[in-house]
């Protein structure tokens, strides 16, 4: 049985897994870099490593470090959390010859997913429906222009071993062609070092809506429903929620079959997402399988009632699944956001630097899950999300209320955070509507663009005028009444605040 698990991971996932273990009872160790010294999983856990200084080349990834600390301190299994190593089969790989065990699948699994040729042909082959284009690397351009017009305009140009959107290339026009596929190639190159890029028919109208699985060692297999991601900046999700509002139950059960289906085609063990693009037919094809813990996981958590975290030091220790397929049910809405330290008024440029004020959202059916404190420094070299805020409701209209009450209760000062952009989405009509595809964004921008003269900082300024107004009028009324008396009184502040809504 796992007693000790060092987790290879940073920020807000390492503090997350931790909380499982520590309802397991297992012990806990972190790793952290130079700029991590304070970091939350540092003071979370309970040992922790020092590995390198801050560029994740030099720590995080540092499988050879990684592995001396899990001899060092005797953890008998190793979370990767997502990001950094978390689908690196090398790593999967030497945990098994160190003899520590890997909290994830196997390094066949993650070999043949990652690589989006490979696994466009597992999945003709299991009989799951991929998007329409071709099973082989684009070798010369002439070929590719051939079956590109043979496919039929618009196409996409995608990176084999892609992933966060690199080496993708949107093709409209025959003449384009020939440019998208070499600078595709050279992104490609460049982000992972392999240059093979293949075609893939281009659904308009797309949906991206995926499952979550979680298989066992013994070739059991279920899925935990969808998770509709199609609230996407550049390829990125923004805002994730389930159930899907597009969804139907007959889709649903086909959809979670497929997903089944894909995983068991690599004996799949531990939690993966199986990604699908849906058009707005509801027909779906398979777009790639994530061999990890996602961001957007705790959804599914709270909607199906299961700790994936859990689950995945389960399996990992290689017992069966506690439930079969008929077992598992959706019950109510969750939506999450993720909160990044960016400036949605300036291009979304990064915005690290200290916290000097947060005020976390609480209450009925919120879930923080975060890592940063007053005082703390988002460091620079890693990802700049600071948190992600999870609601659930028991429906779709009352989560969007509890979502937007929860930003409205979270407070972030130091830093620029994507908080005013995320309540604006909340307030688009076609999200509130729910009908939504991945150009929800591009097509709803005048919705999303900062209010006039209303930022948040200004709405501050607004309200502290207002409130200066305002005891200087009673004041005039109450003149032996000091001003300070009325500024303590909560009850008086609380009324203020509701007079002063801007
Ligand atoms: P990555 O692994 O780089 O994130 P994905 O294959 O997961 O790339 O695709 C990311 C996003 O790009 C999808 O969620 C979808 O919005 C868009 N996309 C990818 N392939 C297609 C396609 N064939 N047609 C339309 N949109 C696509």
């Amino acid at each position: 049985m796992i007693k000790k698990v060092l987790v290879a991971n940073r920020g807000e996932i390492a503090v997350r897994v931790m909380r499982s273990c520590r309802e397991l009872g297992i012990k806990t160790v972190a790793v952290y870099s130079d700029v991590d010294r304070k970091s939350m999983h540092v003071r979370y856990a309970d040992e922790a490593y020092f590995i390198g200084p801050a560029p994740s080349s030099e720590s995080y990834l540092r499988m050879d470090k990684i592995m001396e600390v899990a001899k060092l301190s005797g953890a008998d299994a190793i979370h990767p959390g997502y990001g950094f190593l978390s689908e690196n089969a090398n790593f999967s790989r030497l945990c098994e010859k160190e003899g520590v065990i890997f909290i994830g699948p196997s390094p066949y699994a993650i070999d043949t997913m990652g690589d989006k040729i490979t696994a466009r042909k597992t999945m003709i082959a299991a009989g799951v429906p991929v998007v329409p284009g071709t099973t082989e690397p684009i070798k010369d351009l002439k070929t590719a222009v051939k079956i590109i017009m043979e496919i039929g305009l618009p196409v996409m140009i995608k990176a084999s071993a892609g992933g966060g959107g690199k080496g993708m290339r949107l093709v409209k026009r025959e003449e384009d062609i020939v440019n998208a596929v070499s600078s595709a190639r050279s992104e490609a190159k460049t982000a992972f070092g392999d240059d093979a890029v293949y075609i893939e028919k281009y659904i308009s109208s797309p949906h991206h809506i995926e499952f979550q699985v979680l298989g066992d060692k013994h070739g059991n297999v279920v899925h935990l429903f969808e998770r509709e991601c199609s609230v996407q900046r550049r390829h990125q999700k923004v805002v994730e929620e389930t159930p899907s509002p597009i969804m139907t139950q007959e889709i649903r059960m086909k959809m979670g079959e497929a997903a089944v289906a894909a995983a068991k085609a690599v004996d799949y063990y531990g939690a993966g997402t199986i990604e699908f693009i849906v058009d707005d037919n509801l027909n779906y094809y398979f777009l790639e399988m994530n061999t990890r813990l996602q961001v957007e996981h705790p959804i599914t958590e709270r909607v199906v009632g299961v700790d994936l975290v859990k689950q995945q030091i389960n399996i990992a220790d290689g017992l069966p699944l506690i439930f079969k397929q008929e077992e598992l049910h959706q019950h109510g809405h969750a939506i999450e956001v993720r909160i990044y330290a960016e400036d949605p008024d300036n291009n979304f440029m990064p915005s690290p630097g200290i916290i000097k004020h947060i005020t976390e959202p609480l209450g009925l059916g919120v879930r923080h899950d975060g890592y940063a404190y007053e005082g703390y420094e988002i460091p620079m070299y890693y990802d700049p999300m600071i948190s992600k805020l999870i609601v659930w409701a028991e429906t779709r209209q009352e989560a969007i209320s509890r979502l937007k009450r929860a930003l409205y209760a979270y407070k972030i000062t130091g830093v620029k955070t994507s908080i005013p952009y995320l309540s604006r989405i909340l307030d688009v009509p076609a999200f509130v509507e729910g009908r939504y595809n991945t150009h929800f964004i591009e097509e709803n921008q005048q919705y999303l663009l900062p209010r006039q003269g209303c930022t948040d900082r200004c709405m501050d300024v607004a309200a502290i005028t207002a409130f200066v107004d305002y005891i200087n009028k009673l004041e005039r009324l109450q003149p032996d009444k000091p001003a300070k008396h009325l500024g303590n009184n909560w009850k008086d502040l609380g009324r203020k605040r509701s007079v002063l809504r801007y």
